[in-house]
């Protein structure tokens, strides 16, 4: 198969996005480490260093897959927060319940099989959503971000870490050759898999970009939206709050 979205009916997309993440759930975390060269880890702690949380805080972590920013954010909420894992896919979940378990993190979990789209919460339930790397692979975005900002209590923040564009025009060349050349390469050494990394490129490169996430997130009801880019906007940050 070819994960080309633009060959597919959106429809489509959900089932293709389900195959891509059965297939890498097992090599994720290990792929993640080879594509960014380390990178993601670093991005992934300024995203919960950064967040509006304290102890305490009740945090939904959305597509939150492997659990690398639910581990972060304990740290954060401390022993009497609770972090809530949300993720379409029973295969990364049950890795990433594993993985936590495995650290000696199981009071304060839970785990919840669900689409960003239709929340399974109530209105106002929690201090603090994110969305790291999760935002890109969901059909209706306008739909997800409406949902974090409903089960967001009043003062809470939303935070979604994703790719997006590169700001730097002499690094263009080179991570378009590293997207479309090295990562289905690198899917294919140590995946047995280049379609799902070859999807990986195309979906970032058709996700929206800074500015264009940001109305998104005026649109979906946030106030006070913004973004930060990291490395030259490969990454942003967006952030919205609930008044
Ligand atoms: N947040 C984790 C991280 O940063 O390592 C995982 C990111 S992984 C690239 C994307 C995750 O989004 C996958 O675990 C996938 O199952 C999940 N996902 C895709 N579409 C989704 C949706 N509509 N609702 C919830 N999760 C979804």
């Amino acid at each position: 198969t070819h994960f080309g979205f633009r060959d597919v009916p959106v429809g489509d997309k959900q089932k293709l996005v389900g195959e891509v993440f059965s297939s890498v759930a097992g090599n994720y975390d290990l792929m993640n480490d080879l594509m960014s060269l380390g990178i993601h880890r670093v991005w992934k702690r300024y995203f919960v260093a950064t967040a509006q949380v304290k102890p305490g805080d009740r945090v939904l972590d959305l597509a939150g897959g492997t659990g690398d920013i639910a581990a972060l954010l304990k740290d954060r909420v401390g022993a009497t927060g609770e972090l809530v894992l949300g993720d379409i896919n029973g295969a990364m979940l049950r890795v990433g319940r594993d993985r936590m378990t495995d650290r000696g993190n199981v009071r304060g979990f839970e785990y919840v099989q669900c689409n960003a789209q239709t929340l399974p919460f109530p209105d106002a339930s929690f201090d603090l959503v994110t969305i790291a790397f999760g935002l890109r692979n969901v059909t209706d975005k306008d739909a997800a971000l409406r949902e974090m900002h409903r089960v967001l209590k009043v003062g809470g923040q939303a935070r979604v870490l994703e790719f997006s564009e590169v700001k730097a025009d002499w690094f263009k060349p080179l991570y378009d050759f590293h997207s479309f050349q090295v990562l289905p390469r690198l899917g294919k050494l140590f995946a047995q898999d280049a379609d799902s990394y070859r999807y990986l490129a195309e979906s970032i490169r058709k996700h929206p970009p800074q500015d264009e996430l940001r109305s998104m997130m005026e649109a979906a009801g946030f106030a006070r939206c913004d973004y930060k880019n990291l490395s030259a906007g490969i990454v942003a940050i967006h952030t919205g709050y609930k008044v």
